[in-house]
């Protein structure tokens, strides 16, 4: 496993149940995965020494982090099964490349720019403002974007990102957000699970309610252009299609070469989670046919909660859990991280339930409760 976040850690946990060893490559030596993993390298993504010990020890290699550099694994691939491959994660980790896939398949996306330089903002489209620029590589929960009202504010922000090629995205009015999971194998099979609604909070996703509550035509529409995505990107693994619902139709906003946040409540409530159908995958078994059986609400937990107000100031202090864990139906999901900074995701909760809107209301007192 390349990367040792809380990705990483649900795909070592998978793996483990099903009686397979994982070794995690991760440069951060409190990495929750690592903590977990049967062994950790703490090593730099580009460390040839270390991938050389990867490769030599491992049978299949996969990727929990979008940003893992595509050299590194299209290094591992000439000696080692890489799952997925490194074109189709180079895609994904780089807006201009991602907008362009999009563009080039004829598949829906909202209005943009490439911003190279301060004359193709001169030059961008009028009707794109108001719009957020976003750098091309390593943005992450809404950082390196920005928001702007005009070509002034865009080329003041594009200058504070150094002049780092971006996107300029016209600014949407969404009627919610979306979200498709899924899985496919080598053969070309692919199974999705049900597309959730998805809630930010400042630019980080804040609660995901599976299934959502768009129309069932929406889901499957997003569904049939999410396997399309994967199908065009010859893509192995598990795979994250995030989507903005607009004026009723649907734009793909992004995609993610791995698990994705949206799907975490799919340990909880379905017979298969998007963990299980990446271990399947990397290791050539037949995918999970996944049925959700219950209706599940999804709640992240970041780091702000671990101070006395609840909101990032005073004392440093572990929240109270009884809280939540008197909650019927709630499971507390904790990651293990060393150090709670605000906006780290520390952990999550999913309430799971039969009733879709009890659910919700529980999620949210639950919530509401903890701070
Ligand atoms: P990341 O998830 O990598 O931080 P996204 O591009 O998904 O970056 O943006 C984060 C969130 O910001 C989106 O989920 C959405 O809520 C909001 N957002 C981003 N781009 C737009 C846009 N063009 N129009 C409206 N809202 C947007
Ligand atoms: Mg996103």
């Amino acid at each position: 496993m390349l990367g040792g976040g809380q990705l990483g850690r649900f795909f070592v946990s998978a793996a483990h149940e099903m009686g397979y060893k994982v070794w995690v490559l991760d440069p951060d030596p409190h990495s929750p995965a690592g903590l977990i993993a049967d062994r950790h390298l703490v090593a730099a993504y580009g460390d040839y020494a270390a991938l050389d010990e990867l490769g030599g020890n491992c049978a299949a290699i996969t990727t929990e982090f979008e940003n893992v550099p595509a050299d590194t694994l299209d290094y591992l691939s000439k000696f080692i099964l890489v799952h997925p491959a490194a074109g189709a994660v180079a895609i994904c980790q780089n807006r201009i490349a991602e907008k362009t896939f999009l563009a080039d398949n004829g598949l829906p996306h909202g209005p943009f720019a490439v911003i190279r330089g301060e004359d193709d903002i001169r030059s961008a489209d009028a009707g794109l403002f108001p719009a957020v620029l976003k750098v091309a590589r390593f943005g992450y929960d809404g950082k390196g974007q920005a928001r702007v009202a005009d070509r002034d504010e865009a080329a003041a922000a594009f200058q504070h990102f150094k002049g780092e090629a971006c996107v300029l995205e016209k600014m949407l009015r969404l009627d919610c957000e979306v979200s498709v999971v899924l899985a496919r194998d080598e053969a070309g099979a692919v199974r999705c699970f049900a597309a959730g609604e998805n809630r930010h909070r400042n630019g980080i996703l804040d609660i995901t309610i599976a299934p959502a509550q768009a129309p069932a035509s929406l889901r499957d529409e997003a569904r049939q252009v999410a396997e399309r995505i994967a199908g065009k990107l010859g893509y192995v693994g598990t795979l994250g299609v995030e989507f903005f619902v607009c004026g009723g139709g649907l734009f793909v906003n992004e995609m993610a070469p791995r698990p994705h946040n949206s799907g975490h409540h799919t340990i909880d409530a379905c017979d298969a989670s998007q963990y299980e159908q990446q271990v399947r995958a990397l290791c050539g078994l037949p995918l999970a046919t996944p049925r959700q059986h219950s209706a599940a609400v999804m709640v992240n937990l970041l780091g702000e909660l671990w101070y006395a107000d609840g909101k990032g100031h005073g004392a440093y202090r572990e929240p109270d859990w009884a809280a939540l864990h008197a909650v019927p139906g709630l499971r507390l999901h904790l990651y293990g991280k060393h150090h709670a900074r605000p906006g780290r995701k520390m952990g999550h909760f999913v309430v799971t339930g039969e009733d879709a809107d009890q659910v919700l209301q529980r999620a949210l007192r639950a919530r509401a409760a903890i701070g």
